[in-house]
């Protein structure tokens, strides 16, 4: 139960209307895009950054666990609510509050949806390049919070690269601005850098200064269709070797091709078990224009099957569908997608990949496998049913199989997705205990408490 005076102050500072602890709301909170859920105890909606550190003040003093929440399109459990703890719902902190041009600089809050910004920064000749595939729903507070990639991240870096400053909220309440935000211009220690991709653990993010580039004027897709698996792994491999970084390297196997096929009627020949989708782009069509023709040259030294241009829109977005697709395909081939974004050196991709389909054929079990591979990042699917519980049994042994094979490979757990709750029993593999100690020890020194987003990473 929430103490009488407790709902009396969070009423205080953020009104009647933006406190809830009805019980539809409060199950619209209880889980993002991974199967977990926690019923939270509260949702409180906070207009600004001064009503997030009053808040957490009232937290703090009355020990309450919080977590924040931007769109709860998260894969690991990251905004599931702390038992008996509030969740903080962002959503009100959505305006775009400046793009400065001359700086090449937006400044937003965290709750601006990720293509928001980006369809923003063109109007300016602007481009915000981190695109996860959740970008139309994803707020930047969530992508900073996990550093977030997508498919042009092989070209031009992760969320993580475009953080110029920060503002955040501590558990304590006090409000801290670093980077470009902060009065003198770049803290001593890098402050911005520990709280991307802290999942929400260290403090509540409620400004951001993100950098822009020039928009790109021209770009071309190509679609390389391979015979084998090996063949379009090795093409990716053989794409780094040439000194041209495409804007996309996409990798989509057999049964994520079926999958897609299935679901949206776009038939693939049986003799394609494997495709890569490029993207190229460059200020000059010139420029593009040699890239294309890399690209295809690379696809046809791997026997490419088949090689698809697309130079108008409409093309273009007829293969990008083909990507957009894989998420909603997989949904309607089984009950239960494990859904891992391991991330090994591009060199190591076509080790993975092929000791990916090992553990498929040792388990038993439908692995399903794309990715952002032109960074490393592949994304391993295993399709099961809860139901059928020696099937799931043998999945989960194929997860731990996939972590496994993916550090001896010098992989991580995660490419883009995070630890949450999903994958923390597996830090163990990828940290060292000295470099756990000292994750604990900063964790404690931001929230002394542990009352902020508590037993999440760790
Ligand atoms: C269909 C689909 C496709 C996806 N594709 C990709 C992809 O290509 N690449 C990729 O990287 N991810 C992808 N994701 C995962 C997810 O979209 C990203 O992790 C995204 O960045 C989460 O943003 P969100 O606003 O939904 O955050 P939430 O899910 O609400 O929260 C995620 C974490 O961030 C914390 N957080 C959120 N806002 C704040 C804040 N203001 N201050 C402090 N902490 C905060 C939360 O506490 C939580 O720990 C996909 C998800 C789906 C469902």
């Amino acid at each position: 139960m929430v103490s009488q005076t407790t709902i009396k102050q969070l009423q205080r500072i953020v009104g009647r209307d933006q406190c809830f602890f009805n019980i539809e709301e409060r199950l619209t909170h209880a889980s993002d895009a991974s199967s977990f859920r926690e019923l939270p105890k509260a949702v409180i909606r906070p207009q600004n950054t001064a009503q997030v550190a009053e808040i957490l003040r009232v937290c703090h003093r009355n020990r309450i666990p919080v977590v924040f929440r931007g769109s709860g399109t998260g894969y690991t459990g990251g905004a599931v609510p702390p038992q008996g703890g509030f969740v903080i719902d962002m959503g009100c902190l959505n305006r775009i509050l400046e793009i400065d041009t001359h700086l090449r600089i937006g400044i937003v809050e965290p709750m601006v949806i990720n293509a928001e910004f980006q369809a923003e920064a063109k109007k300016y000749n602007l481009f915000y390049p981190p695109d996860p595939a959740s970008l139309k729903s994803a707020s930047l507070g969530g992508n900073v919070a996990e550093n977030s990639g997508g498919p042009r991240c092989v070209k031009y870096g992760v969320t993580r690269d475009y953080v110029r400053g920060l503002e955040f909220v501590t558990m304590e309440g006090s409000i801290v601005q670093t980077g470009c935000l902060a009065d003198h211009f770049d803290d001593i220690t890098d402050l911005t850098a520990l709280l991307i991709s802290s999942e929400g653990t260290l403090g509540g993010i409620t400004k951001l200064a993100l950098s822009l580039a020039p928009l790109p004027k021209h770009t071309a897709l190509i679609l390389g269709l391979f015979g084998s698996m090996a063949q379009a792994a090795a093409v990716i491999a053989d794409m780094v070797q040439t000194g041209v970084t495409p804007s996309a390297m996409e990798f989509m196997d057999a049964a994520t091709l079926q999958a897609v096929s299935t679901y949206s009627g776009r038939h693939f020949s049986e003799d394609v078990q494997a495709v890569v989708l490029f993207e190229v782009d460059g200020v000059t069509e010139a420029e593009t224009y040699v890239q294309y023709e890399k690209v295809v040259e690379v696809c046809q030294k791997q026997q490419a099957i088949g090689i698809q241009i697309a130079d108008t829109f409409a093309e273009k977005e007829r293969l990008w569908e083909i990507r957009r697709n894989i998420s909603p395909a997989l949904r309607t081939i089984s009950p239960k997608k494990i859904n891992e974004d391991v991330t090994v050196p591009r060199s190591k991709i076509p080790v993975l990949v092929g000791r990916i389909v090992e553990i498929a054929r040792k388990y038993q079990v439908k692995i399903v496998t794309f990715g952002h591979a032109g960074d490393g990042n592949i994304h391993v699917n295993i399709m099961t049913d809860e139901i059928k519980t020696q099937e799931f049994q043998r999945a989960q042994k194929a997860v731990d199989a996939v972590f496994n094979a993916t550090i001896e490979e010098s992989g991580v757990l995660s490419g883009e997705h995070g630890i949450g709750l999903a994958k923390k029993k597996w830090i163990p593999l990828q940290l060292s205990k000295e470099n756990q100690t000292w994750q604990k020890r900063l964790k404690k020194a931001f929230d002394p408490g542990d009352l902020m987003n508590p037993g999440k990473i760790f």
